[in-house]
């Protein structure tokens, strides 16, 4: 059990590319215990090993009323759709900006018990998989910032009600009608 700082985003450690994890030993499995117990301090939905200053490829997902789970060496092979939603990290505490992502992705990745998963996400579980597997391609979300969208201050009294690095806006009815004209609207769906 470690609560462990998270490292704010002049960390030159957040713009480095991981290693991939060739075996789960122990120290893996503290890392990823770390980043749970980081996570839960902060009330995240996510966290990436360089946030506590490690270059393994491990994040951990914890989704509201959700158990927390690790992915190990996850890449994401496919991306459907875009939306522009709103978006925070808890390396730059406090700002939000609006940006693009897909309305929804599949990644592969391992376990925590070394077993294959495929994730195939929308919604506020697609946003953190990109926003996670970005930081561990040494990738932040303020690096998607374009056109008028600028980096915003949070209201202090926002902050509290949701203190969650992630905020989600429903896509666009036009990516929704994108989506489903394609046929390729997939479910949310964690399996492994
Ligand atoms: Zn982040």
């Amino acid at each position: 059990m470690a609560i462990k700082p998270i490292l704010k985003i002049d960390e030159p450690i957040l713009r480095r590319k991981t290693k991939r994890v060739n075996k789960i030993d122990r120290s893996i499995l503290q890392l990823i215990q770390d980043l749970t117990d980081t996570l839960e301090k902060a009330d995240g939905v996510g966290l990436a090993a360089p946030q506590i200053g490690s270059s393994w490829r491990v994040s951990v997902l914890w989704l509201p009323d959700e158990e927390p789970y690790a992915i190990i060496n996850p890449e994401i092979v496919k991306r459907i759709g875009e939306r522009e939603i709103e978006e925070g990290c808890l390396s730059l505490p406090g700002y939000q900006s609006r940006i693009k992502r897909a309305v929804s992705v599949t990644v592969k990745c391992l376990g925590i018990d070394g077993a294959p998963m495929k994730i195939r996400a929308t919604e506020l579980l697609a946003q953190a998989l990109e926003h996670e597997i970005d930081h561990l391609d040494g990738i932040l979300y303020t690096d998607h910032i374009e056109g008028t969208n600028k980096l915003y201050k949070v209201e202090e009294r926002a902050q509290t009600s949701h203190d969650n690095p992630l905020v989600i806006n429903q896509p666009s009815q036009a990516n929704l009608a994108q989506a489903s004209a394609s046929g390729e609207k997939e479910e949310t769906n964690v399996s492994n």
